[in-house]
């Protein structure tokens, strides 16, 4: 790296950028089209309008990658469930709150008097717990690999401490069983992965190696800056170009090819690989990690018994479209009409990695697409 690189404004510097695009320009020379699968990604692309000044011949589709939007809708009726209960403190990130289940969501449900608990650290849910030994405790385990470690921690701090009021709500997911799921439909676009780099800092990118060979896709390991994510695109067009598909690491001031090892022993301590249902796309086979046999104690929906829950989609929403990247939000007819982030209709529009939430904040010439 050039000495005179500046780890805190280089990333956004405009003639760095301006090269990598030129770069990019000269190297293409057919329609290729782009997954980035990370909700941050897709912000900043949308943040600083790469999408408006990429080559018209290349194409960005926005993948399954905020914990939010893919967290499934029985999952969220059993948080109210729970949630309601008088007994219970249920915490949760701040994000969940406005996401809406089948007929409310959870900031309708503390206004009605639920105890429910916005939380920073899945260890501050353990403290609650410590602090309220007469009420049932329960954190909402959400996310991917990124936020899996934390949540592990906080189960094996609560058995440590002897916690019998502490228990997780889970809905973890893994990004290889949805990068295989999308490749694997027969309506897939996606030629090229961006593979979302805080994720492989903490699982690598050994994963990858068998995807890529197996659907002949380029998959390129990026960050979040500008010249991140251009230099992971640039990348991805080079191999396409020369129909070269291997695993790519552009982020190696972060990643490693094998990860964060003492985070992925916690995490298979504590949990272990099963089917998932991400929302608006479905089951994914082993694409979710549920707590191990020896950690059931600390399962919430075997406490509260609320595994029978039936839920109710709206009908309207195309979320599951869009986290496929098959369509744009701008092609579901209630984006920005009766869709918007104080009215959500679905979790992408609600949540800061949402797609629907960054096409409305940040979108610019898209009512023509
Ligand atoms: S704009 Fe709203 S209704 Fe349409 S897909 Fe996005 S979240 Fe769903």
């Amino acid at each position: 790296m050039n000495k005179n690189f500046n780890f805190s404004t280089s990333f956004r510097n405009s003639s760095l950028v301006k090269s990598v695009i030129d770069e990019i320009q000269k190297t293409i020379t057919k329609k290729w089209t782009l997954m980035e699968i990370c909700g941050g990604q897709t912000h900043a692309i949308m943040q600083y309008g790469l999408d408006q000044i990429l080559p018209k011949e290349l194409e960005l589709v926005h993948g399954p990658g905020c914990p939010v939007c893919v967290t499934p809708l029985g999952q969220i009726d059993r948080a109210h469930a729970i949630a309601i209960l008088p007994n219970v403190i249920f915490c949760t990130f701040g994000d969940m709150l406005r996401v809406p289940g089948s007929s409310v969501d959870l900031f309708t449900l503390r206004a009605r008097g639920a105890q429910i608990k916005i939380v920073y650290s899945p260890l501050d849910a353990v403290k609650i717990a410590q602090e309220n030994p007469d009420k049932q405790v329960v954190f909402f385990a959400i996310g991917f690999e990124t936020t899996v470690p934390a949540n592990a921690t906080s189960v094996l701090q609560a058995k440590a401490l002897g916690l019998k009021n502490f228990s997780v709500l889970v809905s973890q997911v893994s990004v290889p069983p949805a990068m295989n799921a999308i490749l694997n439909s027969p309506l897939n676009r996606v030629q090229a992965f961006l593979a979302a780099g805080h994720v492989c800092a903490v699982m690598g990118y050994w994963e990858y190696h068998p995807i890529a060979q197996k659907y002949h896709v380029p998959i390129v390991v990026t960050g979040f800056e500008p010249l991140d994510l251009l230099q992971g695109i640039l990348k991805a067009i080079q191999q396409l170009e020369k129909s070269e598909f291997f695993v790519e690491n552009a982020y190696t001031r972060a990643v490693s090819e094998a990860g964060n090892q003492v985070a992925q022993r916690i995490i298979n301590q504590i949990f272990e690989p099963c089917d998932r249902n991400w929302r608006g796309i479905g089951i994914i086979p082993m694409s979710g990690l549920g707590l191990r046999k020896e950690y059931e104690e600390f399962n919430a929906e075997n406490r509260f018994q609320v595994g029978h829950i039936m839920t109710q989609e709206s009908e309207i929403c195309i979320a599951g479209e869009i986290l496929q990247g098959l369509k744009k939000p701008v092609q579901c007819p209630a984006f920005r009409k009766i869709c918007s982030p104080t009215n959500p209709l679905g979790a992408p529009m609600v949540s800061s990695e949402g797609t629907c939430s960054a096409y409305y904040r940040y979108a610019i010439n898209v009512e023509e697409d």
